[in-house]
C-alpha cells in the first residue's frame, strides 16, 4: 500500500517545483530525503513506516531545505511548447491531450522561418497540413514564455490523484486571485 504514498515536494519557498507534471516522489525517496536531511516534513500520512530503532510517519509533503532557482530561461521543448499554447491547436483551437499535437512554423522553414519559441506553434495533422494554411494567423502570437508563465500553464492540468495535504500548496494563490 506505501506505493500509493507520494509526498508532494515543495521549493524552499513551499511552492511546488513543477505542477505539470506534479513534482512527487515516492514514499521511499520522501523518506530517504528527509532522513538524509535535504527536505523537511511539511505534513504526514496516517501510516507509518517502521525501522529497527525507529518509527516515522510517512511524509505526504516535503520541502526542500535550500531554495532552487528555477532556471532563468524556460527550455525551449515540444513539450512546454505545448504547454505555453495549452495543448490546443493554434489554427482551429481543437485541444489534444494525448499526441495528437504537431509542431508547426507559422513562417515556413523554405520561407526562412525559425525553429524558435516566436515561430513555433501547436498544430493539430489536418491544420498543419492545409494547403491554404499560409493565410491563417495563430489565435495567439506566440512568444517565449517565462518561468512564470509556464507554471500558469501547468495549474490547469492537475494530475488524477491529489491528496488533501497537498492542496494548500496547489491551489492557494489560484483561489487569492478570484
Ligand atoms: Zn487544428
Amino acid at each position: 500500500m506505501f506505493h500509493a504514498n507520494p509526498a508532494l515536494i515543495l521549493n524552499a519557498d513551499f511552492q511546488p517545483l513543477s505542477y505539470f507534471p506534479l513534482s512527487l516522489f515516492s514514499w521511499e525517496e520522501a523518506v530517504r530525503s528527509v532522513v538524509k536531511g535535504s527536505h523537511v516534513v511539511v505534513a504526514e500520512y496516517d501510516q507509518v513506516v517502521r525501522s529497527p530503532s525507529t518509527v516515522m510517519r510517512l511524509p505526504s509533503v516535503i520541502a526542500l531545505r535550500e531554495y532552487v532557482r528555477p532556471p532563468a530561461r524556460v527550455a525551449f521543448t515540444r513539450f512546454n511548447v505545448f504547454l505555453r499554447d495549452r495543448f490546443r491547436c493554434q489554427y482551429c483551437g481543437e485541444q489534444h491531450l494525448r499526441g495528437e499535437l504537431t509542431f508547426d512554423h507559422v513562417v515556413p522553414r523554405a520561407m526562412g522561418g525559425k525553429t524558435e519559441w516566436t515561430n513555433i506553434v501547436a498544430a493539430c495533422s489536418p491544420c498543419n497540413t492545409r494547403k491554404d494554411k499560409q493565410v491563417w494567423k495563430p489565435l495567439r502570437v506566440p512568444l517565449e514564455p517565462t518561468q512564470f508563465d509556464l507554471m500558469a500553464a501547468q495549474r490547469l492540468f492537475p494530475p488524477n490523484f491529489l491528496h488533501e495535504s497537498w492542496l494548500d500548496f496547489l491551489y492557494w494563490d489560484s483561489e487569492l486571485e478570484k
